[in-house]
């Protein structure tokens, strides 16, 4: 029986993790496919305490620990109400949260899957996949700068993040909940000035504003918002964007004391969806690639490097003949989603101070 070939597609927390565990759990070629090369910025950066867990189980917690991002003591908020409310990480069993330098985060993370003995290739976008008889199950295309390369895979792990680019060609469709956008720019603290190390969350009649003090005095800023306000209110113009925090009530002054970094302001799209099927025969997708929270929920990175875990232990499963490993990630991936929805709907749902903003409005109700 010739060695398994695992191609994972996608090399962020996800993709990595997969990668790092399937290479700790036995045999086997494991390739990841990433389009980039963690040279440039990226977005999401809070992570609760409970991370370090997951790095025990990677056997990587000295060394992250080692990497010093920014511990994060909890959180602040104006949410329902005019006053700051307090969440804090004191008594958390597993010390503070972090708020990450994302960039270098992920970069670290694609560091280990190469010394676990992971092929990690840069620079390679999935293009297509072709399903096949017997082994290897998938031929996979991507495309890289040297040209069209095709891979014999026994499984495929989708990491591409939200555009779930493998999973929706083999057929997947993303059940969307809801959608918005992100504007987010980046701050820099001014020498000898502070700034708390609580993520802070400030409710606003079009959306809300979150802030999180990074490693390097770096302060990320993200407001969140419809598409049409955006539009509207050219929100994704720095000028209209900073005009707009100023107006705050809480976050424009703890910011007093730093300025912009000109041309950081960046606008993403926030789907928050689950796949209608997240795994199938031989493939599986992993992270936002099966399923994307609300970033207000600060699980995303968590969800992905345990959806990682999962999938190597889902598809070691399958390779010892279990029949039913497949469903049961699927169930898995779709009760988390399950459970986030329900949590979400309660937390927007203490925001009764503007009844009649659309952004508001929009989410009161649960959208199935
Ligand atoms: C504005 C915003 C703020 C957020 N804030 C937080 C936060 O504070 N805390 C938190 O936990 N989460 C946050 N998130 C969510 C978090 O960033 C994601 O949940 C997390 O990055 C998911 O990891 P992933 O590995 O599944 O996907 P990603 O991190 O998206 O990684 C996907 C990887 O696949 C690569 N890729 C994409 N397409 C291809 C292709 N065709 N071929 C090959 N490679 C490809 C990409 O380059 C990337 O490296 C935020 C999200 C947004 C949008």
């Amino acid at each position: 029986m010739p060695e398994p070939t695992f191609v994972i597609l996608g090399g962020g927390p996800a993709g990595c993790a997969a990668a790092i565990a399937l290479r700790q759990s036995g045999g086997g070629t494991v390739v990841v496919a990433e389009s980039g090369a963690y040279r440039s910025d990226r977005i999401g950066e809070s992570v609760p305490p409970d991370i370090r867990r997951l790095f025990s189980r990677l056997g990587l917690l000295d060394a992250f620990e080692l990497e010093g991002h920014e511990p994060c003591y909890g959180s602040c908020s104006s949410w329902g109400d005019y006053v700051l409310g307090y969440n804090d990480f004191t008594v958390n069993p597993n010390g503070t949260g972090l708020h990450l330098d994302r960039r270098r985060f992920d970069a670290f993370l694609a560091r280990r899957a190469s010394k676990a003995g992971a092929h990690l290739v840069t620079g390679a976008r999935f293009r297509s996949v072709r399903p096949h008889t017997g082994e290897p199950a998938f031929v996979v295309e991507l495309e890289t700068s040297a040209g069209v390369r095709q891979l014999k895979a026994s499984f495929v792990v989708d990491a591409t993040g939200s555009r779930a680019r493998l999973a929706r060609n083999l057929g997947a469709r993303r059940l969307v909940h809801d959608r918005f956008f992100c504007a987010t720019g980046y701050f820099h603290l001014r020498d000898k000035a502070e700034l708390t190390q609580l993520t802070m969350l400030e409710a606003v009649p079009d959306g809300w504003w979150y802030a999180a003090r990074l490693p390097d005095r770096r302060i990320a800023v993200a407001f969140a918002c419809d598409g049409d306000d955006l539009r509207s209110a050219t929100l994704h113009e720095s000028t209209s964007w900073l005009r707009r925090l100023g107006q705050t009530a809480f976050l424009a002054p703890a910011l007093s004391e730093s300025f912009y970094i000109p041309g950081s302001l960046r606008v993403c799209p926030v789907p928050c969806f689950v796949l209608d099927r997240p795994a199938g025969p031989h493939w599986l997708a992993a992270g936002d690639a099966a399923s994307s929270f609300d970033p207000l929920s600060g699980q995303g990175i968590h969800k992905a490097l345990s959806n990682g875990l999962a999938a190597a232990d889902t598809i070691r499963a399958c390779l010892d003949g279990d029949g039913t490993a497949t469903e049961r990630y699927a169930d898995g991936i779709r009760q988390s989603f399950d459970t986030f929805l329900a949590q979400r709907y309660a937390f927007y749902a203490q925001e009764r101070r503007w009844p009649e903003a659309t952004f508001w409005e929009r989410r009161r109700e649960p959208r199935r």
